[in-house]
């Protein structure tokens, strides 16, 4: 089942304060709207995400996303409704089989609320879920300073974001839909569409006013982390090594079970260790032949999808090849930019250097390369 997202963040208003929308403050670091992109797209059922931005906000946009994989983004429209409209019919062309739509304000989204949620589709006879916590304060009707009455807040729901449908029934849903919808949830009820409730969690909270960010940076209580790996191949028959995610000819080829890339596989043990997930080979076994001369891009990427379903944020990575030959600097710009594609990362949070050992040891004589890394990482307490 492909799942994709659309984050809806079109939104101009800075009642929040700050001077700019308020998805692109920062918070911990990064703006508010990348960490949401970020809790989406390191779940890992969910294949995407799409970004519904005002236009006349591109800049702040580019600048915020810097790195991260994502479609080109979609112009939103006049209110919410029209600018989640408009991301649907994005996805026309490519329909996933169910669409998350969500909040750019509500940046913090447990990886076990997304999971409850789609668990819910468990039951084929479900078109969508939608996360919501009981209400549990009393709630009083009341008009110039003074109640006037009581409202039962029995079977009453504060409803949270993503909120999750079946792809089909909620694009014609949308398409039909009278305007003035707040949610997703309202539109699919007036179309007869049934929904169910799915755990909602607190730190999904709605950042809206000044005071917000006081309490999205509290509950943003990261730890910081930095972690080492080694690694080692030695030189064998072939034509070409693979160092960093980059073919590069070579006299000699690196024996291994898979490609042999030292330097994938040292960073990989490094992210691995900010998480105490224990090695390379604990994930990806030699002796499973799936692993046999496997590229080594996706052992990386699993190590940094796990970092992120811990809610944690990859700050920076540094590679150090250590080799006589060959000659790594002319690779070094191409390496850079390889990593930081897998790790989905901007390229100046991503660091390639080299050294020899000056012909002493293994690595002098030529008879195979060494790679050390360093991950730091921001994880939540
Ligand atoms: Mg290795």
């Amino acid at each position: 089942m492909r799942i994709h997202a659309i984050i809806v963040a079109a939104g101009s208003g800075i009642r929040a304060g700050g001077g700019i929308p308020k998805q692109y403050r920062s918070v911990a670091g990064q703006p508010l709207l990348r960490h949401a992109i970020e809790g989406l797209l390191g779940h890992p059922a969910i294949s995407g995400v799409t970004v519904v931005i005002n236009p006349d906000c591109r800049a702040l946009y580019d600048a915020a996303v810097a790195g991260l994989p994502l479609p080109a983004p979609v112009a939103g429209g006049a209110t919410r409704q029209a600018s989640v409209l408009a991301g649907l019919e994005a996805l026309a062309a490519d329909p996933p089989d169910l669409v998350l739509v969500h909040d750019a304000a509500r940046a913090f989204v447990p990886a076990a609320m997304i999971d409850a949620l789609l668990a819910a589709f468990n039951d084929p006879a479900l078109d969508g879920a939608c996360p919501a916590l009981p209400q549990v304060d009393s709630l009083r009707r009341g008009a110039d300073g003074r109640f006037s009455g009581s409202v039962d807040r029995d079977n009453l729901w504060r409803v949270q974001t993503p909120q999750a449908f079946r792809y089909p029934a909620i694009l014609a849903a949308h398409r039909a839909a009278a305007p003035g919808q707040t949610d997703e949830v309202a539109i699919a009820l007036a179309a007869g569409l049934g929904v169910a409730i799915t755990p909602g969690d607190e730190h999904a909270f709605k950042v809206t006013e000044p005071a917000d960010f006081a309490k999205a940076q509290a509950m943003t209580n990261y730890s910081f982390r930095a972690a080492s790996g080694f690694d080692v191949h030695k030189f064998g028959p072939g034509d070409h090594v693979w160092l960093c995610g980059v073919k590069i000819p070579h006299e000699a080829g690196l024996v291994g079970h898979s490609d042999a890339d030292a330097g994938l596989h040292a960073l990989t043990d490094a992210l691995l260790g900010t998480i105490a997930a224990g090695d390379i080979g604990d994930h990806f076994p030699p002796s499973d032949d799936r692993w046999k001369g496997a590229a080594s891009d996706q052992f990386l990427a699993h190590a940094a999808a796990l970092v992120r379903v811990r809610g944690g944020i990859i700050d920076h990575v540094d590679v150090t090849l250590i080799c006589e030959r060959p000659k790594i600097g002319p690779h070094r710009e191409a390496m850079r930019a390889r990593l930081a594609d897998i790790l989905g990362l901007a390229p100046n949070r991503v660091s390639v250097k080299a050294t020899t050992t000056e012909k002493l040891g293994f690595t002098g004589r030529q008879e195979g390369i060494a790679a050390q890394a360093m991950a730091s990482v921001r994880v939540p307490e």
